[in-house]
């Protein structure tokens, strides 16, 4: 289901997943599922997709919601990605609906950005290319504004010529002018009272967790640790933006034995909206159970 904004509360901090809009991940051979599993045995992918009442051979798109978190420690106004922006004309919702929840761009005092990809910063700047959150320091792991800033290889990438442009492009329209508001970091340190960067490279080299915590409650932010529930079932199979392939594979465990260790609230970017649930261990993996949503 697709929802707009999602509340919750973390220990004593107000918490609202804010949806940007979504977009349909179109199929590149014959199903959308190539992509998000891309070393995945045929025969195990049907099995498996199968149980998930998913036919690979009808399925054509995938619909993602492109979440962002806004956690209110009651100091400070965090918040966690931007969307997607101006990529497709079903993104682009983050501001109108921060100010339906009564949030103002100028009242956000922290942005962290879990990594450089089109869907996950595409919102850092308004439409004059100014940042679009003016009070807000902006964070990110240090190797990830690097890699992006640079010259960034994608040479790995399961991606066509267009797609790599596309990721260059936005990340460079996107990142440049935030530079002066910026704080880079480089260790798993605490971002603001309560909430701590966890290192996740591998999806990108400087993708990130976030942790938070309030009292005894816990929330593990793990972007795009995972893209699909699946991922949790079978750990092993990457997706086509992979960049570091075995990377992706032992930063998911690492962090899937975590989330189920400390029962966290879990929040996965693309899962259906809004991503929360938990991580349960099954076996020599994980499975998915979503939160319930009432009313
Ligand atoms: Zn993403």
């Amino acid at each position: 289901m697709t929802g707009e904004r999602h509340r919750f509360k973390v220990g004593a901090f107000g918490c609202i997943v804010v949806n940007d809009g979504t977009f349909a991940y179109p199929h590149p051979a014959k199903n959308v599922f190539i992509n998000f599993f891309v070393n995945a045995p045929e025969e195990r992918l049907r099995q498996v997709l199968g149980r998930h009442n998913l036919d690979p051979d009808r399925w054509e798109q995938y619909v993602s919601p492109y979440p962002a978190l806004v956690v209110d420690t009651g100091q400070r106004r965090v918040l966690v990605d931007t969307g997607a922006g101006g990529l497709a004309p079903t993104t682009g919702k983050l501001i109108p609906n921060l100010r339906a929840e009564g949030i103002a761009p100028e009242d956000i005092d922290t942005v962290v950005l879990t990594h450089g990809h089109p869907d996950h910063i595409g919102g850092n700047i308004d439409s004059e290319g100014r940042p679009a959150f003016p009070n807000a320091r902006y964070v990110m792991w240090k190797d990830e504004w690097d890699f992006w800033t640079s010259e960034p290889s994608l040479e790995g990438l399961k991606v066509d010529e267009h797609g790599k442009e596309i990721l260059i492009k936005v990340a460079r329209n996107n990142l440049l002018p935030i530079q002066d508001q910026l704080d880079l970091i480089d260790r798993e340190t605490e971002i603001v009272p309560g909430i701590r960067a966890v290192a996740a490279p591998g999806h990108t080299p400087g993708h990130m967790a976030i942790a938070v915590a309030s009292g005894s409650e816990n929330l593990l932010h793990i972007s795009d640790t995972v893209l699909h529930p699946v991922h949790l079932e079978e750990p092993d199979w990457y997706s086509a933006v992979a960049y570091a392939p075995e990377e992706v594979v032992t930063t998911r465990r690492r962090i899937l034995n975590r989330a189920a260790a400390e029962k966290s609230l879990v929040l996965a970017s693309h899962f259906p909206f809004p991503g929360l649930g938990h991580v349960v261990k099954a076996g020599e993996a994980w499975r998915w159970q979503p939160i319930e949503l009432t009313g």
